[in-house]
């Protein structure tokens, strides 16, 4: 069994930030990425929330956190995780670890619509990889949030028509610049409630909650943008999350179990944005590098 002070389990910003802090820290970490590096960012098309950054594409953001940790020792390993014990064992595709402290950064994932028809492969849960496949077709999004309301901005500039499928009748985000857009129409206080035409999408079947009315309308494909599901399902065993399957932490991002931290998109927070899974990171490094030195 290899054994390391830090191990940092994911590649997104919370886990990049808590190996530069690991790192500048005097610790030489373990990070360890399933997929690839940059989690969630890596799907988004342009950010302009992270400060000092101005309008900048997810790629090059992330591209940025990779190129500051590398100006550090570390050591990468590209393995799924299988489990974390209480006593800090990481069981993996490529060996069992043991840490001092662990950090886990792993994300969350696309929740699904579930209705029918979605299993049939014609939904996709991000517009920035699969959008070009609609080129001057139509598509509905479905969601009221910020992701929704980005992913309807970025189709509007590929998509014939888009139409935006929101159940309640006030968006969570920003819908201002949707307004002026020909191409895009908001569908409020409105269900999904089939995907029609298999792998090949030809129409979706909505329903009005305040009129209960029915109907189809044409669409070539669906892109769901209905919030995230923590990725933790590996580290149930440890009885650290909520209802929601979120991590639940302190403020200095420690679990109920020594020595196991949690950052990002995976804990129970109020904000789930690029700049606040790396504050988690710095935060979680920190004090896991506080904890190993005593
Ligand atoms: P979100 O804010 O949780 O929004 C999810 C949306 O999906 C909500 O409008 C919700 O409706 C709707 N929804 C949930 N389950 C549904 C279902 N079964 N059927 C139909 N609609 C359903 O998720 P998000 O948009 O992915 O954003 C996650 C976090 O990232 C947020 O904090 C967001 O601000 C942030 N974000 C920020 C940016 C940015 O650039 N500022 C971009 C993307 C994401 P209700 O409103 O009725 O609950």
């Amino acid at each position: 069994m290899t054994e390391t002070d830090i191990a940092i389990i994911g590649g997104g910003a919370a886990g990049l930030s808590a190996a530069i802090y690991a790192a500048r820290a005097g610790f030489i970490p373990y990070l360890f990425e399933n997929v690839y590096m940059g989690g969630q960012i890596a799907n988004t098309d342009i950010i302009e929330n992270y400060p000092a950054m101005g309008i900048i594409s997810g790629y090059d953001l992330i591209e940025g956190f990779i190129s500051h940790l590398k100006k550090f020792e570390y050591n990468l390993r590209n393995a799924e995780i299988f489990e974390i014990s209480p006593e800090k064992v990481i069981k993996t595709s490529k060996g069992d670890y043991k840490a001092k402290a662990v950090i886990i950064a792993t994300g969350a994932r696309p929740r699904k619509l579930e209705v029918a028809g979605e299993e049939s492969g014609g939904v996709s849960y991000c517009a920035v990889c699969d959008g070009n496949f609609y080129r001057k077709k139509t598509v509905a999004v479905i969601g009221g949030g910020n992701t929704a309301i980005h992913d309807a901005l970025f189709l509007s500039r590929i998509c014939e028509k888009v139409y935006l499928i929101h159940r309640r009748g006030e968006f969570r985000g920003n819908i201002a610049p949707l307004r002026e857009l020909p191409n895009v129409a908001l569908v409020t206080d409105t269900i999904l409630t089939s995907i029609n035409g298999g792998k090949k999408v030809s129409s979706i079947t909505i329903q009005n909650v305040q009129t209960k009315e029915v109907r189809d309308i044409q669409a070539d494909g669906v892109f769901a943008a209905v919030g995230t599901l923590p990725n933790t399902e590996f580290i149930r065993n440890l009885g650290i999350t909520d209802g929601n399957g979120a991590i639940i932490t302190d403020e200095c991002m420690r679990t109920s179990i020594g020595g196991i931290f949690a950052a990002g998109d995976v804990r129970r927070t109020p904000l789930r944005q690029i700049i606040t899974a790396a504050a988690d990171g710095a935060v979680a490094a920190t004090y896991a590098c506080a904890g190993i030195e005593g």
